[in-house]
């Protein structure tokens, strides 16, 4: 992880979407303003976004915000969708694309999430980019196959732009299960995800946080960020306790 600044994003999912979302933001703000080492990124849901972006100018804070989805297309007749240029505008400057819960539950593709990544990209918000097999493919020996189609998918939008954009490893096995890969099992996938970049250029692979998601924790960060590949964390449930949060930021 040597020269490459650690990332550490909180994915709140569909939670703290209210009135919780300022509180939530400016206690990870607080518990985060000396750890200094990691970046550090909220993904609130959208209907929270404009609100925790003032929350945290407010307190001057440095920590980022994330969208989870995003439309790819900029505007027009498409009820219910949400674009690059509103995201902007509401204060979000990163957008986590394609996560398994999206993959899975709303159907988007490998083709769908590389037109989010082109879209996100032409705006100049920065994709969060989520790749990772589940427990069938694992157990089918799979993985790396999968990880490698999800990839190569979003692979020359990224190489368009070395280091703006971020891919999260997410084992879906792990994600809201409690069940963390382990450390060495993660290091293998993400040494394998930066040879992939490497085939667009070294310059990429040199440069794109790799964040692995699943489950982690306060107690398992240390283990999972010491790893050479591993760069970050995208967290989920653990990222709704600002002290616990922080103790990942922490531990980056
Ligand atoms: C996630 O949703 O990206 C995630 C990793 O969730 P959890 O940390 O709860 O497993």
């Amino acid at each position: 992880a040597a020269s490459r600044r650690p990332l550490i994003a909180g994915n709140w999912k569909m939670n703290a979407g209210g009135q919780d979302a300022c509180p939530l933001s400016a206690a990870v703000a607080k518990a985060t303003r000396e750890l200094t080492r990691a970046e550090v990124v909220v993904a609130p849901p959208f209907t929270a976004i404009a609100a925790v972006a003032h929350e945290l100018a407010e307190a001057k804070s440095e920590v980022g915000i994330a969208a989870q989805n995003m439309s790819a297309e900029v505007s027009g007749a498409f009820t219910g969708e949400v674009s690059s240029g509103m995201l902007k505008d509401a204060g979000a400057t990163w957008v986590i694309l394609g996560h398994s819960e999206r993959r899975q539950l709303f159907a988007e593709t490998d083709e769908s999430v590389a037109r989010k990544v082109a879209s996100a990209m032409a705006a100049e918000l920065r994709p969060i980019v989520c790749v990772g097999e589940t427990l069938e493919q694992r157990e089918a020996g799979e993985t790396l196959a999968v990880v490698e189609r999800q990839v190569r998918a979003v692979l020359d939008e990224l190489a368009k732009q070395p280091g703006f954009g971020v891919i999260a490893y997410e084992p879906v096995w792990a994600i809201g299960t409690g069940k963390v890969a382990r450390a060495e099992d993660a290091q293998e996938v993400h040494a394998f995800i930066r040879g992939l970049l490497a085939k667009a250029s070294e310059d990429l692979a040199g440069v794109t946080r790799i964040l692995y998601g699943g489950s982690v924790k306060a107690d398992n960060a240390e283990a999972l960020l010491a790893q050479d590949d591993i760069d970050g964390a995208l967290v989920g449930g653990a990222s709704l306790d600002a002290a616990g949060f922080a103790k990942i930021v922490d531990a980056a």
